[in-house]
């Protein structure tokens, strides 16, 4: 007879697959000659050869893992040294390591919010965000999505009665959109909250100088708590906190996601720095992306597919439900062409989409792929759709 545990693991595994949402893995490997548009490596910096060395010489240099968390004796000087150019390239006083985006949510969400705190998220925040706010047990409120009015309605009717909390992505990562930072600032300005930016989309991207959406153009005054991730766009892995001095001194003492784990490799340190001086170093990277994203977006238009709103690398085609997106990313696979298939209940219900990812490292013949595939995904639906028409 089978033990409660297994019937447990059956049921939600039947479950999760007749709903159509059972989640798969595929190994891939880089010399299958597949186009990659499902990443977020908008740079194009994780497979450059000179991050690859940095790593390796980080690891030679200092050892392959840091060997202990950071409050204890894995805190390396090239540890210090990024956390310096991270906040020097967000216009900070200071920034703090952790070692993914996750963790740098959750540890920075319940070391600032206990159960008098009050959160307010939009509606399509990241995981991370509403998991970070329910570990500090605070009370949390959704807001629609890029929407001040409502957001306004919500601080207006809830009770002042402490430490307020807004919190927002920077580019919605499903959704490719960008928020508001300066209607988001001035709405907390107004009811006295706190903002905090989640940008692991838009740095490296956007802003002037690849310092993302929030970065030099809102400071701490606007922004006091800025979340950024170092394996998106910078290629490499890990996430940091930038803020004021006291921000970060009060993360080192009471963010537990901080304290009890043990820090970065320094090779991934190393690679992170020569990210940072390659994005300096080669503007051209954002201007190809630029160029990249503009192209994709008028024939994709000519092509009559249905585009979201989006001016970032993060593409969107919301197609609807889960069977179709799964039809049409099975399609543009034979063909070489990987993209995301993002079904319910990542987006919300009849919101399956393709998340379509561009990266400087992209040719015009991938893009060409591409959109050739997607034209004869769109014309098969229609022969389909013929057929089932008496
Ligand atoms: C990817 C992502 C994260 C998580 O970052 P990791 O370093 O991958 O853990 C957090 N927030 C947003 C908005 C993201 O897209």
């Amino acid at each position: 007879m089978p033990d409660a545990w297994s019937t447990h693991l059956t049921e939600q595994a039947a479950g999760q697959r007749h709903t159509g949402r059972w989640r798969r893995r595929r190994t891939r490997c880089w010399s299958d000659g597949c186009r990659d548009f499902a990443g977020n490596d908008y740079l194009g910096l994780a497979g450059d050869p000179r991050l690859a060395e940095a790593q390796a010489e980080g690891a030679r240099r200092l050892g392959a893992g840091a060997r202990a968390s950071h409050l204890v004796s894995g805190h390396l000087a090239v540890h210090e040294a990024l956390e310096q150019r991270l906040a020097a390239l967000t216009g900070r006083p200071a920034a703090l390591l952790f070692s993914t985006g996750y963790m740098a949510n959750l540890g920075t969400l319940q070391a600032l919010c206990d159960p008098d705190t009050r959160v307010f998220q939009d509606r399509l925040n990241h995981a991370s965000l509403l998991d970070g706010a329910r570990l500090a047990g605070a009370r949390s409120r959704r807001f629609h999505h890029n929407d001040l009015d409502d957001l306004e309605r919500l601080l207006a009717r809830t009770p002042n009665d402490g430490r307020r909390l807004v919190v927002s992505d920077g580019v919605f990562s499903m959704d490719g959109d960008v928020a508001d930072i300066a209607g988001l600032a001035a709405t907390c300005a107004r009811h006295g909250a706190w903002l905090m930016v989640d940008d692991a989309h838009g740095l490296g991207v956007l802003g002037e100088a690849g310092d993302g959406c929030v970065g030099r153009a809102h400071g701490i005054d606007e922004v006091p708590v800025l979340v950024g991730t170092l394996g998106k766009a910078l290629g490499s892995a890990g996430a940091f906190v930038a803020g004021s001095q006291a921000l970060v001194e009060h993360l080192i003492q009471f963010a537990r996601p901080y304290v009890y784990t043990t820090a970065q490799p320094p090779g991934v340190a190393a690679a992170t720095l020569e990210a940072l001086a390659l994005l300096e170093a080669e503007p051209e990277r954002r201007t190809r992306l630029a160029t990249l994203i503009r192209r994709f977006r008028h024939e994709a238009t000519l092509l009559g597919l249905p585009l979201a709103a989006s001016t970032t690398p993060i593409q969107p085609l919301v197609l609807g439900g889960c069977q179709r997106v799964m039809e049409w990313a099975a399609r543009l696979a034979e063909r070489g062409i990987l993209v995301g298939a993002i079904r319910e209940p990542t987006v919300p219900r009849g919101q399956s989409r393709l998340r379509i990812t561009l990266s400087a490292a992209h040719t015009d013949a991938d893009l060409e792929a591409l959109l050739e595939g997607l034209a004869a995904c769109q014309a098969q639906d229609t022969a389909s759709l013929q057929e089932l028409t008496p």
